[in-house]
């Protein structure tokens, strides 16, 4: 099976693609935000740098990145594809990141964009709730994901939540990054004959036509 690299704005679907395919396909998940979550830990001064730049939603260093990428990538579980979620973030990422492959032998694979308008990425984002109970998601502001009651979890009736990032600034605030940083990216795979561009549809149509392009 080949590598799969997501390009995509928050909260395209990019964690539920990759999920799908983890599943189905028996990839690895490589989500390089729970990368630095988990090196954020550390009682170093890399775990610092990290925990400093993700409190204040800021991308972490391209070098710790790639650091701990290419950490990752070295373990057993790659050797028979994996899924790369949130990586690479900039054009500099991605460089580097090809350089990376042919150190280690390994293809880019196929590199797909989901491809979705703001407005609804910052309502998945802005209306979203979750049952800290039993982890149920919710969304206030798109019907077809409402609870039946109103801040009520329809699994389990434990009071719902927001999260705190999930706030129209917050939005704003990565959206920007992503068109500034990452939307470059797209133009970059295009010209590497890599890219597949994906439209916003509901999660099993989405899956259904990565699939078949892995097919082909
Ligand atoms: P995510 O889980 O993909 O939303 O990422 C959470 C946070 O981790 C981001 O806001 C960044 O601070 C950091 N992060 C994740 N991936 C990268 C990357 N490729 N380069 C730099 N920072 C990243």
């Amino acid at each position: 099976m080949k590598n799969i690299v997501f390009i995509a704005p928050p909260a395209a679907g990019k964690g539920t693609q990759s999920l799908l395919l983890q599943e189905k396909y028996h990839l690895a998940h490589i989500s390089t935000g729970d990368l630095l979550r988990k090196a954020s830990q550390e009682e170093s001064e890399r775990g610092y740098f990290i925990k400093e730049a993700l409190q204040k939603g800021q991308l972490v260093s391209d070098e710790i990145t790639l650091e701990l990428l290419t950490e990752r990538l070295k373990e057993k579980d790659c050797e028979n594809g994996y899924i790369l979620d949130g990586f690479p973030r900039n054009v500099k990422q991605a460089l580097a990141y090809e350089n990376v492959l042919k150190e280690l032998g390994k293809d880019l694979g196929y590199v797909f964009f989901l491809d979705c308008p703001k407005e609804l990425l910052k309502k998945r984002i802005v209306g979203r709730e979750i049952c800290p109970n039993c982890g149920a998601v919710f969304n206030s502001l798109i019907e077809e994901s409402k609870p039946s009651v109103e801040g009520v979890c329809d699994r389990c009736s434990h009071t719902l939540v927001k999260r705190k990032d999930d706030n129209e600034e917050t939005f704003d605030a990565r959206y920007d990054i992503y068109m500034k940083q990452t939307e470059p990216l797209i133009h970059h795979y295009r010209s590497l004959g890599v890219l597949h561009t994906i439209k916003e549809e509901d999660k099993d149509a989405v899956f259904k036509k990565i699939e078949e392009i892995i097919h082909e």
